[in-house]
């Protein structure tokens, strides 16, 4: 048996049974006392209590039973002239009954009639409860019935805090706060359903006031967002390994340029280390030329140690961790990144990176990555241009923008082709591209990891000619 059974469960057994006992005692102290007062009258306090068990139809019946037994006990204990006193005393005990009948059985039809309002609340998918201000559950629709687990008799009577578990997104007297102030609370929930399976609801509470203006009630409304929620979690976690494909695929582009960063301190390393060697192998050895060499290797090795340790990072498959980031460092270290590829294809960089702007909040490596494929695309674009116009010209400052209020501004401009005006409206569409070799994944990706920083990136063509790529970030707090 459910360890809930609620009191209306109870009420369903009692309440007729009560009532039949009732209406066996007056029948009998009317008919075996000889008392010369109207017993009867008391079959109303039957048909009162009939009104929580019987229907419109169930009352008239049990009223009519009522008056069949005040006829039975008249008739068997006294003689039927009319006109005498225990006559109009039975008749008044029938006048009674009928009025009490009548009445119940109109405010049973009124009851019906709301009850069938009510049944409509049945016919939604969204979970529908009302709760007085003790949290006690007093209506439990049938969509509440099918996602929870327990019926409606099961529910009602119990408080809703034990019944389903909750747990709320922010402190429940907070909560609750809102809900006095405002008369309303919308939020995310978990429900705990009877078979201990939580459920994730998107929740609206309406709080109905007494006339003094008294918390009285609350109608909940739930919808079920379970499904949602895993659907988005599985997305976000296929979006984190694709950008992590991404960078990975980004630094196969960057092979020869990243071989070439590690390879160039290992040659320094040696050459001065044989250097080293040889002023230690004179006749008299330079012990201030053989430190300098040394500090010479140490140098390099630390170059090829932090090429090494930018690189992990970057291929690293880690969680995304936020934290407060100047802006201006994380360019340039990805521009260092891209530091031979530019020597390679003969372009020309001039960065403004000023020191001291204000944080902004986020993951380093999904903002180097976005970084890294605004210079990889333009190192692209400069390609089918004359060597002497291969410039890319890196900005981040401060400045507003629309919808993000302060902002930082990272700009990347290039003097390439610019992009065509059909292609404007589709170049952060997951799969465009217009490269043979291009995988259209780039911006699509940069985007995504952008939005989720709460920014925005935007692309246009410069009126100079060349394409002008933009990413804008909140200042971390809403302030510097
Ligand atoms: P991919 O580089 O693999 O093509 P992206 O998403 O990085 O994928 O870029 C999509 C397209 O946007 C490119 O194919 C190119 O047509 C266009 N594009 C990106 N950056 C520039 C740029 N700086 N100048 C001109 N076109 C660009």
């Amino acid at each position: 048996m459910s360890p809930y059974v609620s009191a209306p469960a109870r009420t369903k057994i009692v309440v007729p049974v009560l009532a039949a006992i009732v209406a066996v005692a007056i029948f009998v102290v009317d008919t075996l006392t000889p008392l010369d007062i109207a017993v009867a009258v008391l079959y109303v306090a039957v048909v009162l209590l009939a009104v929580d068990f019987a229907g419109y139809t169930g009352i008239l019946a049990i009223a009519a039973g009522c008056a069949v037994l005040t006829v039975v006990s008249f008739v068997s204990t006294h003689d039927l002239t009319p006109g005498t006193g225990p006559m109009l005393r039975c008749f008044v005990s029938l006048a009674a009954i009928a009025i009490t009948a009548l009445l119940a059985a109109r405010n049973q039809l009124a009851v019906a009639a709301l009850r069938e309002q009510a049944d409509l609340l049945d016919l939604t998918h969204d979970t529908v409860f009302v709760r007085d201000r003790d949290d006690v559950i007093k209506y439990w629709n049938r969509a509440a019935e099918d996602l929870y687990g327990w019926s409606s008799d099961e529910a009602v009577g119990l408080p809703a805090a034990t019944l389903l578990k909750k747990s709320f997104p922010a402190p429940y007297p907070s909560i609750l706060e809102e809900l006095e102030r405002d008369g309303r609370w919308e939020g995310e929930i978990v429900h705990m359903c009877r078979d201990g399976r939580p459920v994730t609801v998107s929740s609206r509470w309406a709080l109905q006031r007494d006339s003094h203006g008294r918390p009285a009630a609350v109608l909940e409304t739930n919808t079920d967002i379970t499904a949602q929620r895993v659907a988005e979690d599985k997305l976000d976690r296929t979006r984190s390994e694709l950008a992590h494909l991404s960078r990975i695929a980004t630094m196969g582009e960057l092979t020869a340029s990243i071989a070439h960063e590690v390879n160039q301190p290992l040659a320094a390393i040696v050459a001065n280390g044989e250097a080293g060697l040889r002023w230690l192998g004179r006749d008299t050895p330079d012990l201030g030329e053989t430190r300098n060499s040394i500090e010479a290797m140490l140098r390099n090795a630390h170059r090829a140690s932090d090429v090494v340790r930018r690189l992990r990072a970057l291929s690293a498959k880690a969680a995304p961790a936020h934290a407060l980031l100047d802006l201006a460092a994380v360019v340039e270290e990805t521009v260092q990144l891209v530091e031979r590829e530019l020597r390679v294809q003969g372009v020309r960089l001039s960065a403004d990176l000023p020191a001291g702007l204000p944080s902004v909040e986020g993951d380093r490596i999904q903002l180097q990555q976005v970084i890294l494929n605004l210079l990889l695309n333009a190192i692209q674009a400069l390609s089918t241009v004359p060597p002497e116009r291969r410039t890319i010209s890196v900005r981040v400052q401060r400045g507003a923008r629309e919808s993000l209020g302060d902002a930082i501004v990272v700009t990347v401009d290039d003097t390439g082709a610019g992009i065509a005006e059909a292609d404007l409206a589709h170049l952060f569409d997951a799969f465009f591209t217009t490269r043979s070799d291009g995988m259209g994944m780039g911006l699509s990706i940069s985007r995504s990891i952008v939005e989720v920083h709460g920014g925005r990136i935007e692309a246009a063509n410069r009126p100079e000619g060349g394409a002008s790529f933009g990413v804008c970030l909140p200042i971390a707090g809403g302030a510097a």
